[in-house]
């Protein structure tokens, strides 16, 4: 049974040389549950994207630049930070091969944020001036307290964790149709959505770092789920095999 999952990844400039990367912390939380993590480059052409997931049985949306406005039909804010909109393109066409297949998606920070967009919903592009409350959210040492909904996915996955970190810029605004908020923090900010439909596949997208917390609730619920997701071209394998 595959226990590959893949992970999407940024991309950055140092002395002149792009490179492909990830926080490693990500990296060690998904092979600390048992996860083999393969990452996916935001170079790809986003019409062959879904092609990294033939060997995966989970995809993970992991932190980075602010999503372009684009993506959602608006203009670019005065204070809108980062963006690359060839890594916007490559991950909603993981997010949308993923929903097709039916796999497992576990999304992070800029990962909720992807997952609200690809899904029809909006964001605070600078959240501290679109939306100012008495937690600062991109604090790279804050933490703030959060508030789960008993009963959905994320309160049977992690509980209710006593705080959580916040180090995003932005974050959901209109929540997307098809998606349900299941956690807050004290000033109303969605940290935590899942699907609506309850019979769809394991989805959990948070706002917050769970790969530099101690909690891992969230990486163990998504290899459980994972490693019962079988992969298509390892069943024919056994079939043949069989024969
Ligand atoms: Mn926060």
């Amino acid at each position: 049974m595959s226990r590959v999952v893949a992970v999407s990844a940024t991309r950055r400039t140092d002395l002149g040389r792009e490179r492909v990367a990830l926080n490693s912390s990500y990296v060690r939380a998904l092979i600390a549950a048992g996860l083999t993590p393969l990452l996916v480059p935001p170079l790809l052409d986003p019409a062959r994207a879904g092609e990294a997931l033939d060997a995966a049985s989970g995809l993970v949306l992991t932190g980075g630049e602010d999503l372009h406005p684009s993506s959602y039909g608006e203009t670019p804010h005065a204070r809108l930070e980062d963006t690359d909109q060839a890594r916007d393109a490559v991950e909603l066409a993981l997010y949308r091969a993923a929903r097709g297949r039916g796999l497992p998606v576990l999304a992070i920070c800029r990962g909720i944020q992807l997952v609200n967009v690809a899904e029809g919903g909006t964001l605070y592009q600078d959240l501290a001036s679109d939306r100012p409350s008495a937690i600062n959210h991109v604090d790279p040492k804050g933490r703030h307290r959060l508030r789960v909904e008993p009963g959905s996915l994320l309160h049977r996955t992690v509980g209710d964790p006593a705080s959580v970190n916040s180090r995003h810029h932005q974050a959901v605004k209109i929540l997307a149709p098809s998606l349900r908020a299941v956690a807050w923090a004290e000033d109303g900010v969605i940290e935590g959505v899942e699907l609506l439909d309850e019979g769809a596949p394991w989805l959990l997208a948070v706002q917050w770092h769970p790969e530099d917390d101690v909690e891992t609730g969230l990486f163990e619920g998504f290899s459980s789920e994972a490693s019962q997701h079988s992969v298509v071209g390892h069943g024919i394998g056994k079939q043949d095999a069989i024969r």
